[in-house]
């Protein structure tokens, strides 16, 4: 294998191993493009990248923002910003009236029964960890078993690592097919009376598989365990609807669905959050405070200890308006076309293997090209001003399972089209030039 840097520094293709080929056809457009048309909202898409235009394919790493997020945190330091919770004062109040009113946003998106039942986090990273923390300190016994999959993010294996270091519970894990669905039949024989929690991604960051998330909570709940879903992944792609999922908790971060960083949610049913302790003290959490003895305030007050991410709410409420004004189910139908279309498109590039290829996918591609590091690969695209992300996703074991160091992932948004497929597709061909691999089309 050529490294990075010998085929870089000659800079040419290696003709001498393979003939040279005219470049592929760019794939045949088709109305995909049509369908959304929101890049225009995007400022950040508009920005060329090495000189080149901009094809952002690393949308599970985090998203862009559109204009009306970018505004509305603007304007809320412009014209609103106070502490919330705590003044007495006109802004104060003001702020916290519309840090409140996007708990109200957040609990419509996603169905919750209350807005009480919202508490804001740092992201999906921080409300497992919170749920890890608090609800499995105090319910969990030596022997308890909690059960995730093999396709988990680290952020919902490690916590629940460190739970079971503390508790003595012990962690199970559901393995998965080639194609990389989950055994069911094994996800069935391991859920049993010992099964206290089953912690499950909704859609795989790393694979794109859709969970069955609905029916699984059905099987824990038969056992008597509860579901905690990371969605990640899932919320800015499909319709999320948490009382038709059943499930009991379930995380998610504002920069993944168009929102600003350090801002997310944990969505718990009211009856766990009010039994749980708190799990970090200081500010705002508490009743009544003496040396001798402190009360906690109710939930979603007692999980969010200190001043909040008060402008992340806003522009996360931004982000949830500006989705639901274009409609999750459009934006779904988008992707799932684009995905169809790039899927077909990288399948036919003579020495791609396509990593997840379940029947119930979201639009994430990983994929290996013969012969080149994906790390290479991910450099040499960027060069062409193509965005993807290269690695292990934070999913080591996932990557262990399928015995490779790591992928290459395109990951879509409701802004991407057939030019950024095409974009990433030629970039694929000139990695393969420069790297002397490129093989004709069978
Ligand atoms: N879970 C999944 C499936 C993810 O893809 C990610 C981020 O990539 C996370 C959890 C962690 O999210 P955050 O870093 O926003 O807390």
């Amino acid at each position: 294998m050529n490294t990075l840097s010998d085929a870089l520094r000659q800079n040419v293709p290696n003709s001498a191993q393979t003939p040279a080929r005219a470049p592929a056809p760019a794939p045949a457009l088709t109305p995909i493009s049509a369908t959304l048309n929101v890049a225009a909202d995007f400022p950040i898409l508009a920005r060329p990248v090495h000189g080149r235009r901009l094809a952002y394919l690393d949308n599970g790493a985090t998203t862009q923002k559109p204009e009306a997020v970018i505004d509305a945190e603007a304007r809320f330091y412009r014209e609103s910003n106070a502490n919330i919770h705590r003044g007495v004062h006109w802004l104060s109040q003001h702020a916290t009236d519309l840090y409140e009113a996007a708990r109200g946003t957040v609990q419509r998106f996603i169905n919750a029964p209350r807005a009480d039942e919202i508490v804001f986090t740092r992201g999906t990273t921080e409300a497992i960890n919170l749920v890890a923390y608090s609800w499995g300190r105090a319910e969990l016994r030596p022997g308890d078993e909690i059960l995730i999959t093999t396709m988990e993010h680290h952020s919902n294996i490690v916590p629940w690592q460190l739970l079971c270091d503390h508790t003595g519970a012990v962690l199970k894990v559901v393995p998965i097919s080639d194609a990389g669905e989950l055994d069911l039949a094994a996800f069935d024989a391991l859920l049993t009376l010992r099964t206290r929690l089953v912690a499950i991604t909704h859609i795989s960051n790393a694979l794109g598989t859709i969970i069955p998330v609905a029916a699984l909570t059905a099987s824990a709940h038969a056992v008597g365990a509860i579901v905690l879903v990371d969605g990640a992944q899932a919320v800015a792609h499909q319709k999320v609807d948490v009382q038709a999922l059943g499930c009991d908790f379930y995380a998610f971060s504002g920069h993944k669905l168009y929102g600003p960083t350090g801002i997310g949610v944990l969505w718990g049913r009211a009856e766990l959050l009010a039994a749980m302790p708190p799990w970090q003290g200081g500010g705002d959490m508490i009743r009544t405070v003496s040396f001798e003895r402190t009360t906690y305030a109710d939930a979603p007050q007692r999980f969010e200890a200190g001043t909040p991410n008060i402008a992340g709410t806003i522009g996360l409420a931004a982000a949830i308006d500006y989705v639901s004004a274009i409609g999750i189910e459009r934006i779904a139908a988008h992707e799932h076309a684009l995905l169809v279309h790039a899927t077909a498109a990288l399948a036919a590039i003579p020495g791609i293997r396509l990593i997840g290829t379940a029947a119930h996918k979201a639009g994430i591609l990983s994929f290996m090209v013969e012969s080149i590091h994906p790390h290479d690969l991910g450099t040499i695209l960027d060069a062409e001003g193509v965005a993807i992300r290269a690695g292990h996703h934070c999913a080591m074991p996932l990557m262990t399972r399928f015995g490779i160091p790591g992928t290459a992932r395109a990951s879509l948004a409701m802004y991407n089209d057939e030019t950024d497929i095409a974009a990433l597709v030629a970039a694929i061909y000139k990695a393969q030039d420069l790297f002397g691999t490129r093989r004709p089309a069978a």
